[in-house]
């Protein structure tokens, strides 16, 4: 090759990238715009001694800081190679103690995966039984398995924390469990129940009759917060009001589409025909929709 077709070929690539770093050095954003939201950011919970809120992007988990180490819960990693160890990364910038638990709210991947940052920090991972029933025989490489399992009550003391995992019923898959808080009154209830969203992707193993048996129980429980497993509306936690407006909204779903199944709609027609009109403005319709017809398709045309 000679030295003016390399030259041609070094011109034509600089002419090529011109572009991109034209446009690397445009602003991000307009000036009128927001501040971007930082991919990660951990939040101490008003009114806790040392419970606090980590979020990567859409996901969020909950972690409690006690003088004789820390309560972890949920890696929210999938798909972010790092993520494990930004979470840890940011306990750090909390306390040194030794984290000495992580917990899985339930078997999804986009909530679990991760967790191997927090067995090499020493935490014992700890899930409803049904957790390594359901992850074992995947054997997926990014979700370490549980070190322990328990069914309906594990209590774990800590620092002069106590927090409870209740296994309350099936409900938005069969390993789901309560994290309450009793000294805060905080639950934290992943995908169950969305804060002020319709539900929607997650619906794959959803139990839409015990789902709503399950609504019940966790308002029956005695807590003032809701911490949901993505951030609601502003970053707002749930109320019971919340719980109430989506246990409402399944119901609403559920007696919407038993007149489609019931007169042979479904799949096609009857997930064409399911609108779900009531929630309309509510964040994640659009999205939720589909799946959320499909579910209940399924109840209503299949009977399971
Ligand atoms: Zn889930």
């Amino acid at each position: 090759m000679s030295r003016t077709y390399l030259a041609g070929i070094a011109a034509a690539l600089l002419a090529a990238a011109i572009p991109f770093s034209a446009s690397a050095q445009a602003p991000a954003t307009p000036p009128t715009a927001a501040p971007a939201r930082p991919a990660i950011q951990t939040t101490k919970v008003e009114g806790t001694e040392g419970v606090y809120i980590f979020r990567n992007v859409g996901h969020q988990a909950i972690f409690i800081v006690t003088k004789d180490g820390v309560i972890a819960t949920d890696p929210i990693a999938y798909g972010r190679p790092t993520g494990g160890q930004d979470y840890v990364n940011e306990i750090r910038k909390v306390t040194d103690k030794p984290i000495k638990y992580l917990i899985y709210s339930h078997h999804h991947y986009d909530h679990i995966a991760g967790g191997k940052a927090f067995k090499d920090a020493g935490a014992r991972i700890i899930a409803h039984k049904r957790v390594k029933e359901r992850l074992a025989p995947l054997g997926d490489p990014n979700t370490p398995l549980p070190d322990e399992s328990f069914d309906g009550k594990k209590v774990i003391r800590l620092g002069g924390t106590t927090l409870e995992l209740l296994f309350l019923g099936a409900n938005h898959s069969d390993s789901n469990i309560v994290m309450r808080l009793p000294k805060e009154k905080i639950v934290f209830v992943v995908d169950t129940i969305p804060v002020g969203q319709v539900p929607g992707r997650g619906m794959i193993d959803f139990y839409p009759q015990e789902a709503e048996a399950f609504i019940k129980k966790v308002i029956a429980l005695d807590w003032d917060r809701l911490i949901p497993g993505h951030p609601g509306p502003g970053d707002r936690l749930g109320t019971r009001k919340d719980a109430q407006d989506q246990l409402q909204l399944l119901q609403d779903a559920s007696a919407e589409m038993k007149v489609l199944g019931q007169a042979g709609k479904c799949w096609d027609v009857g997930e064409k025909e399911f609108t779900l009109q009531k929630y309309a403005s509510w964040p994640g319709y659009q999205a939720g929709l589909p799946f959320v017809a499909r579910r209940y398709c399924g109840l209503w045309g299949r009977g399971t």
